[in-house]
């Protein structure tokens, strides 16, 4: 009984409003076979669907205790919980995977590696990668070619600062020789 109050509420915001025009409403009738009352009790053909049956008030109660739509829609929304959880999750990993990668292979900073993992590159790419990588990631959100679009152009000068930091990277382990 307490249930059915929660659905009119809820899962069914119509159920009230039909109650007063009830004797005026047409002929659509109960969907649950053979019945011949009429069907002013819509109920969700699945959680979170627009799809309704159209009931009578007796098998739209007898539809309702025999499937918690609730318990469909708390499931949903557990699932949801958990999908959030992994995103947050993963974005913890690569924060490691960043801290992780600074002392890379003994020769490379903090800062080369997270400048190659931009360009998609490994610790051991030569600067001539590192130029291929550049140009071709660069001309794809340069401004000339997406002019007015902030997301490249943000895109546009991380790749330009992961470029510098290599090339002066590889002029210093040039000079020294
Ligand atoms: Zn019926």
């Amino acid at each position: 009984m307490k249930k059915a109050r929660r659905s009119s509420d809820w899962g069914f915001p119509r159920w009230r409003g039909y109650e007063g025009a009830r004797e005026a409403a047409p002929v659509r009738l109960c969907d649950r076979y053979g019945c011949e009352e009429k069907g002013d009790c819509p109920a969700p053909k699945a959680p979170n669907s627009p799809d309704r049956w159209y009931f009578c008030q007796a098998h739209a109660a007898e539809y309702n205790a025999r499937w918690d739509y609730f318990e469909g829609l708390d499931k949903a929304e557990r699932e949801g919980r958990a999908k959030a959880e992994r995103r947050e999750n993963s974005g913890y990993a690569e924060a490691q995977h960043y801290g992780w990668a600074g002392s890379g292979d003994g020769s490379r900073t903090a800062d080369e590696m997270r400048a190659l993992e931009l360009l998609g590159l490994e610790a051991d790419a030569d600067i001539g990668a590192v130029k291929k990588a550049f140009r071709e990631r660069a001309k794809i959100v340069h401004p000339d070619v997406r002019p007015g679009d902030e997301e490249a152009a943000r895109s546009f000068q991380a790749l330009s600062l992961a470029y510098e930091v290599l090339k002066q990277a590889e002029e210093r382990r040039e000079w020294k020789g």
